[in-house]
């Protein structure tokens, strides 16, 4: 199909649905739709109303995850699924994830309007708690129940601040079901949510795949002693050693270059008293990158470093790793298929790694996956600041919508084109 006079998004409309969505959970500038929380319940309906408007056929699995489903003349084959998620962070923008969702429901509209028949099912998909922060889920829930790649039992021990379990909220979200979709291929669209693509001026980032990481968690012992009686050169001070450990690991991350980045996220001191040499200080510390060649260096030099800001201040460290993902390289024709649909339609297009997680990472285990990024004003995201103009949001809606058309009409499966 031809992209410059196919079909194509109403994106006034779809700006339309943004906003109106957005007002959900609306407190100040920002809104709030913690997943499975009642502002999310309210999202969910306002979904499945647009859904059913549409004609699709609205459909619930195990972990509460919303399908809308277009069918396709072949019924027999599995759909082509573009989705997101609705659910937010507190005080949130209102384009992380749920632009994703809306564009793919603007994508079946112009589909419809246009009278197209596809051969595969065309679908949307909303996932549960993405996010991860109201219960402590770990994030990217619904996609990794779906994938197997948690189970129920684990989230059973998840709860809120309300003492409310995950597994009981989402039993009683009353968007439980029983169907079980499987993906032909997966498009995820999301805003960057980081200065890229504005600072080069970049209309549509092509994302690679996502990158890994790890977590760590490292323990200084030292000693805790009279901040006045006690002499400097006689002291094991962990705070010292930890501070000592956040600037080294700063300078790791810049000698690493290739976009690492290490962010020491939290520090904890103890006893943490105006007048105690601090004993104890514990530190996380977070590290990504694209590369897992480079990543697994990144990860041993950075226990070094660590070691060395210890022995420096005669303190003794543990660490321990409290998580570690494998990055997520997208198949390469499902990456040159958006940068050609990018390119096609006119756009200035950029590839590169996903530095946050996204439910496309874990459905890519499942199937081809790709995901498509558009500008966010000042690299700003996870705040009311977030921000992707009219334009750049029906940008990336467009090469949305041609992504997934090209995979509904592929006459073969992906795997037999060598994907
Ligand atoms: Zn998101």
């Amino acid at each position: 199909m031809n992209v410059t006079t196919g079909p194509k998004v109403d994106r006034e409309r779809l700006w339309n649905m943004l906003s109106e969505m957005g007002d959900i959970g609306k407190n100040g500038a920002g809104r709030t739709r913690l997943a499975l929380s009642a502002e999310d319940l309210e999202a969910r309906r306002l979904l499945v109303r647009w859904m059913k408007e549409l004609g699709l056929d609205v459909r619930m699995d195990a972990c509460a995850n919303i399908w809308g489903v277009r069918n396709g003349r072949d019924a027999t084959e599995r759909p082509v699924v573009m989705g997101s998620h609705i659910d937010t962070v507190r005080d949130a923008g209102m384009f992380d994830g749920v632009m994703g969702v809306l564009s793919g429901l603007a994508a079946i509209r112009a589909m419809n309007e246009a009278n197209v028949e596809t051969r595969r099912p065309v679908a949307v998909v909303s996932f549960t708690d993405e996010e991860g922060g109201h219960f402590l889920s770990g994030g990217l829930a619904g996609s990794r129940l779906m994938a197997g790649a948690v189970d129920l039992e684990t989230l059973r021990s998840k709860r809120n601040a309300q003492g409310k379990s995950w597994v009981d909220a989402l039993n009683e979200s009353g968007f439980l079901g029983k169907d079980r979709l499987e993906p032909h291929a997966y498009l995820e669209y999301h805003i960057e949510q980081g200065p890229v693509l504005v600072d080069e001026g970049i209309q549509i980032g092509v994302v690679q795949g996502v990158v890994g990481l790890s977590w760590l968690r490292v323990a200084f012992r030292g000693e805790a002693n009279h901040a006045g009686a006690f002499p400097m050169n006689r002291r094991h001070d962990a705070g010292l050693a930890a501070a000592r450990a956040i600037v080294e690991l700063n300078r790791l991350a810049f000698e690493l270059g290739e976009g690492t980045v290490i962010t020491p996220g939290q520090l904890a001191q103890h006893p943490n008293f105006p007048n105690i040499v601090p004993g104890e200080a514990v530190l996380t510390v977070d590290i990504r990158q694209f590369d897992p060649d480079l990543l697994e260096r990144g990860i041993a030099r950075l226990k070094d470093v660590v070691r060395e800001a210890g022995e420096c201040e005669g303190v003794a460290t543990e660490i321990e790793t409290l998580s570690r993902t494998q990055h997520a390289a997208f198949p390469k024709e499902m990456v040159s298929l958006v940068e050609g649909k990018a390119k096609d339609l006119g756009y200035s297009t950029r590839r590169m790694p996903s530095g946050a997680g996204h439910d496309a990472q874990i459905v890519s285990t499942l199937c081809p996956a790709a995901m498509i990024f558009v500008p966010s004003k000042d690299g700003r995201s996870h705040c009311p600041e977030e921000y992707t103009s009219p334009e750049d949001v029906g940008n990336g809606a467009d090469v949305l919508l041609h992504c997934a058309l090209d995979l509904a009409r592929a006459p073969k499966a992906l795997r037999e084109n060598g994907i």
